[in-house]
């Protein structure tokens, strides 16, 4: 049995929590989460110092072939209009962001097959070699042969979140595939020497704070350099469109305890965090993240991305999106990383 305090204590004298202790954590009241907070901001700035890394995201296409129950850009949504970039239009967003100055590029899309994996592979290339840039991929779950061909193009992360580490739950809001493909791909990533990235979302109907704890759990099995936490937003043409959104507070709470059981972790404050609340940056930025993932989307398809409404990044253009972060950080007293901002190395491992 675990009260909030002594799973606190723990947590900051480095032991490795149980779920139980973890479930104490996320179920702290009022107070107990500020401590929760304050400990999680000082844990980030021992393991990782205060900078803030920046991500400049790319969503370069909203086809998908799945049609997970939660997001805008399902199969069977016909209400938006799809768009894919050609890898002329990628490498100029790409050449923007490099630019602007970012030292890292993800490219996230839908789980979309139009780009093979030779195509992928060559854009991977064409980056490393124009330009002085970390490339993140995110397109979902593919075979371990694309992952180890885009490896060996250059990449170096790979975003592939969980979503939820509930079976049952995963089955559900995800009915083309199933909890176990998705940490085998999470595995084979690893694997192939990725800086791997998983994450959760908070608020999904049916979840519990036992799910939010075995999410935590599962991230800190893997291993994983990265992590997403972000609220549930529903999505009216989704058939969550009902749901309601995630908890600001316990979003907040779940970060936090994911910076206490990652302390290495690289952790995004979310657009999803962002869209929930304006200040969403600050609040996630005091209790436990170091990343920034502003938006380099062409203007003329940003609004398409629509995982969920509002999405806070939709019309904030670049240059103001880096004046409004480099005034936060000023208030933060948080510097700017100018490094590739890479993930600690883990001992034994190749990259
Ligand atoms: N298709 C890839 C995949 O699913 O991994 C990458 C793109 S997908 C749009 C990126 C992330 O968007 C997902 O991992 C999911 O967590 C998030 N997302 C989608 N719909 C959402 C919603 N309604 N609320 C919050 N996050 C959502
Ligand atoms: Fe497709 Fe990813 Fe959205 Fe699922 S979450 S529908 S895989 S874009």
């Amino acid at each position: 049995m675990h009260n909030f305090a002594s799973a606190l204590a723990k947590a900051k004298a480095g032991t490795i929590l149980d779920r139980q202790a973890i479930g104490a954590l996320l179920a702290a009241g009022p107070e107990e989460s500020q401590e929760l907070f304050n400990a999680a901001n000082q844990i980030r700035h021992d393991h990782v110092g205060d900078k803030v890394h920046l991500r400049a995201i790319i969503e370069f296409s909203n086809y998908c072939r799945k049609n997970c129950l939660y997001c805008g850009l399902r199969r069977d949504n016909h209400s938006i209009q799809r768009y894919r970039l050609t890898e002329r239009e990628i490498l100029n967003a790409v050449k923007t962001a490099r630019e602007l100055g970012f030292r890292t590029v993800v490219l996230q899309s839908g789980e979309d097959l139009y780009y093979d994996a030779p195509t992928i592979a060559r854009l991977v290339e064409t980056i490393k070699k124009r330009h002085d840039l970390a490339v993140t991929l995110s397109l979902g779950e593919r075979g371990r042969d694309d992952y180890r061909d885009w490896r060996e193009a250059g990449a170096d992360r790979y975003l592939l979140k969980q979503e939820t580490a509930d079976e049952h739950l995963f089955s559900i809001i995800k009915p083309d595939g199933s909890l176990q493909q998705r940490v085998q791909c999470l595995r084979w990533l690893k694997d192939l020497g990725y800086q791997t990235g998983s994450g959760n979302m908070v608020g999904l109907p049916g979840q519990s704070l036992a799910t939010l704890a075995e999410d935590i759990s599962l991230m800190r099995e893997l291993d994983v350099e990265m992590a997403g936490i972000g609220p549930f937003l529903p999505h009216h043409a989704t058939p969550l469109k009902a749901a309601a959104s995630g908890d600001l507070v316990l979003t907040l709470k779940t970060l936090a305890v994911t910076r206490l059981c990652l302390p290495q972790a690289h952790l995004p404050a979310t657009t999803s965090l962002c869209t929930l609340t304006p200040d969403g940056r600050k609040l996630a930025l005091n209790c436990g993240a170091n990343v920034i993932m502003p938006n380099l989307t062409p203007a003329g398809v940003r609004d398409k991305y629509l995982i969920y409404p509002q999405k806070a990044d939709i019309i904030e253009q670049p240059e103001a999106a880096l004046k409004s972060i480099q005034a936060l950080l000023a208030e933060l007293s948080r510097p700017l990383a100018q490094d590739y901002g890479h993930a600690k190395k883990t001992p034994g491992r190749s990259f």
